[in-house]
């Protein structure tokens, strides 16, 4: 099994311990991304706005996702700052990739990296993917439009860089400008792209154009995003051959530097997947979208 989305945040679950509970869950292979913010504590969005927005997701009128997807982009404040259930955590602009690159270094069997992109921040995109592409393990491009506050149109340049490496993106999307899923899909059609969060927040759409696009997919990470309702959802609208595993790991669920994959394989459990479409999930589909690197 692999899950393509874990935040390397050493303060809560440091690699050997991410290591340690890959073992102790089943899972053979995790892709690592930098944290970008430090120490957060998600308890508040697991309790309060996960449920609300993931009601407006699934159920709510036009009218009430409005609002709920407004409440959701208004989370993240001027000056890099994100408010988690009242309290505000400074984003940092430009992820830590070395210690990413380190961590896949050591651990070259079982874990990857993702690179980490932020086109506002004070790194070029391009010049970044290209010095990181070089390490080992290695493996796509990661990118967070909605809390480093950027239109998804400034990501181009940082998308020609993945189409040169043959990388994929994973894209955590924002409302509005930050969430141009389409015009990334279009305009770089030999980069798949993996929508976290089943594409908050549009996922109905973002899954119906996973559907139909080659290189449109989304993961089923997070707690607070993804539950069985959008997880079936998801499913249902993109194909089994279109979602992804994955934990946004280590928020939610991290105890004592360990990270307790439980709750997101309970909710692989409470899927009803055939065992072709679990594998295709947990394990194919990313060796798919990774083979075109080798190929
Ligand atoms: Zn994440």
């Amino acid at each position: 099994m692999i899950d393509c989305h874990f935040h390397l945040d050493e303060s809560l679950v440091n690699a050997d311990g991410l290591v340690a509970s890959m073992d102790a869950h089943g899972i053979s292979r995790t892709a690592v991304i930098a944290p970008l913010c430090p120490d957060i504590e998600k308890r508040l969005i697991l309790t309060l706005a996960g449920p609300l927005l993931r009601r407006a997701l699934i159920s709510g009128s036009a009218t009430f996702r409005k609002a709920v997807v407004r409440f959701y982009g208004n989370l993240v404040k001027p000056g890099g700052q994100v408010d988690v259930g009242g309290k505000r955590y400074p984003i940092i602009p430009q992820p830590d990739n070395e210690a990413v690159a380190r961590a896949v270094a050591a651990r070259p069997d079982r874990l990857w990296g993702w690179i980490f992109v932020n086109p506002a921040g004070p790194a070029d995109p391009a010049t970044t993917v290209s010095r990181f592409a070089r390490e080992p393990g290695m493996i796509g491009v990661k990118a967070h439009p909605f809390w480093h506050a950027y239109p998804t149109d400034m990501l181009r340049e940082a998308a020609e860089a993945a189409r040169r490496h043959s990388m994929p993106m994973l894209v955590h999307l924002g409302p509005g400008a930050h969430g141009d899923f389409a015009m990334l899909a279009a305009s770089f059609k030999e980069v798949p792209f993996v929508f976290a969060h089943a594409g908050v927040p549009y996922p109905d759409e973002v899954c119906a154009k996973a559907r139909k696009k080659d290189n449109v997919y989304v993961d089923l990470s997070a707690a607070s995003y993804v539950d069985r309702n959008i997880a079936r959802k998801a499913l249902a609208l993109a194909g089994a051959e279109k979602c992804l595993f994955g934990s946004d790991g280590p928020y939610f669920h991290h105890h004592h530097g360990r990270y307790d994959y439980s709750e997101r394989l309970a909710l692989l459990d409470s899927l009803d997947l055939s065992s072709g479409d679990r594998e295709r999930v947990t394990e194919t589909n990313f060796m798919d979208i990774l083979s075109s690197r080798q190929a």
